[in-house]
């Protein structure tokens, strides 16, 4: 039987997984917009598989529902939901051609225009020219464009992926990150997009859900979800970030709330500051930290003890007079570098700072 066409919202309603005993997803409530590139991102184990096994049909949830648009999809076979699933092997046939693989599923369901379509997918992929080529006559990089072709080719509501740049090299990887964005753009779909790989998930998706065991940690753009992460747990997943437990001195003025660390004054932003707190982590990313005196409250004395020329940027540890390793990445502009055991002044701008509620961020560090 042919999958019903369905479209709208993906709505995820209190859908749970329990295994025995343990649970691999608490209750969550999620809406993915239609057309939108989400990405479910997160350590292994943390429940990013098996949410998308849910959505796909694979796994059957303890509890919750599944809507698409108005259609509730929680019961419905894997094989009878507009949802198709691209996952890191191809699984393409080896003895079909990759027009054969792509029209494969249209044939069977006795469209027509299988053929039409087919080609128009294979365009779409940029891989027009090999229609007639074996899968094993094409790199690794062309067949996962393949079965990707062969996942948008009948239209699905919601286009799960699940580490599909996985095997790939890391110089392809990039290249293939940009590729989906502008066929996902150019096809209209939902994207669903389950990776480990912060830096992947920033760079393609609109919306990242930060999955830690089995719960959805944060919701956010990629910029919101890297500059002001809402835990810890989130700040570290999501790149390297310099946390310092700092103490409320006053109210906020102009906008910034009065802090000390280790006797020093410093500032955070005020809406960064949670509540009433009196203790908070105030993070700042590396590279928003600058070397050198700069105007503004927020300044830190330390000593280089390391320095690594990354290409692009180097990076430096500063240490802190009371032992704390500060990281610094400064883009290489030609202006000479720090070295090892000079004496530096670190500065940043208050709004540059992340401030976390010490209360839930105890494993800081
Ligand atoms: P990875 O990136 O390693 O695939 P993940 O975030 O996708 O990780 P899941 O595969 O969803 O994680 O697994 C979540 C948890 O559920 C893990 O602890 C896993 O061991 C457990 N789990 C998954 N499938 C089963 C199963 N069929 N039976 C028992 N436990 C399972």
């Amino acid at each position: 039987m042919a999958a019903t066409r369905t479209s709208g919202d993906l709505r995820l309603a209190g859908l749970t997984k329990e295994f025995d005993t343990f649970t691999a997803v608490h209750p969550m409530d999620l809406v993915i917009p239609e057309g939108s590139f989400f990405a479910l991102l997160g350590p292994s184990g943390c429940g990013k598989t098996t949410t998308l096994r849910m959505v796909a049909g694979l796994e059957q949830p303890t509890a919750g529902r599944i809507h698409i648009g108005d259609t509730e999809i929680t019961d419905t076979k894997a094989h009878q939901r507009n949802v198709n699933t691209v996952f890191q092997s191809y699984a393409l046939f080896p003895h079909m051609n990759v027009l054969e693989n792509v029209e494969f599923g249209l044939r069977r369901r006795g469209d027509k225009n299988a053929t039409v379509k087919a080609k128009e997918a294979l365009e779409l992929v940029q891989l027009g020219e090999v229609a007639k080529k074996k899968p094993a006559q094409l790199s690794g990089g062309m067949q996962q464009r393949v079965a990707l072709a062969r996942a948008v080719v009948n239209r699905p509501d919601v286009l799960l992926l699940d580490e599909p740049l996985g095997a790939l090299d890391l110089k392809l990887r990039r290249q293939m990150q940009i590729e989906l964005k502008r066929i996902q753009q150019e096809v209209g779909l939902t994207f669903i997009h389950v990776t480990h790989d912060q830096e992947e998930a920033m760079t393609m998706a609109d919306t990242i859900a930060v999955m830690n065991a089995g719960r959805i940690e944060q919701l956010g753009d990629p910029a919101t979800l890297y500059e002001h992460p809402a835990s810890t747990f989130v700040a570290n997943f999501l790149g390297q970030s310099n946390l310092l437990k700092v103490t409320v001195t006053g109210p906020a003025r102009n906008g910034e709330v009065p802090v000390t660390a280790y006797d020093t004054a410093l500032t955070v932003a005020a809406d960064h500051v949670p509540g009433d707190a009196k203790e908070v982590w105030l993070g700042v990313r590396p590279e928003k930290l600058r070397m050198g005196e700069h105007g503004g409250p927020n300044r830190l004395h330390g000593t280089v003890s390391d320095v690594s020329f990354t290409g692009v940027a180097t990076q430096y540890l500063v240490r802190m007079p009371w032992g704390k390793e500060l990281t610094v990445v400064q883009q290489n502009d030609g202006s000479g570098r720090a070295r090892p055991g000079e004496d530096v002044t670190i500065s940043w701008a208050a709004e540059h700072g992340f401030a976390l509620d010490a209360a839930q961020a105890a494993d800081a560090g």
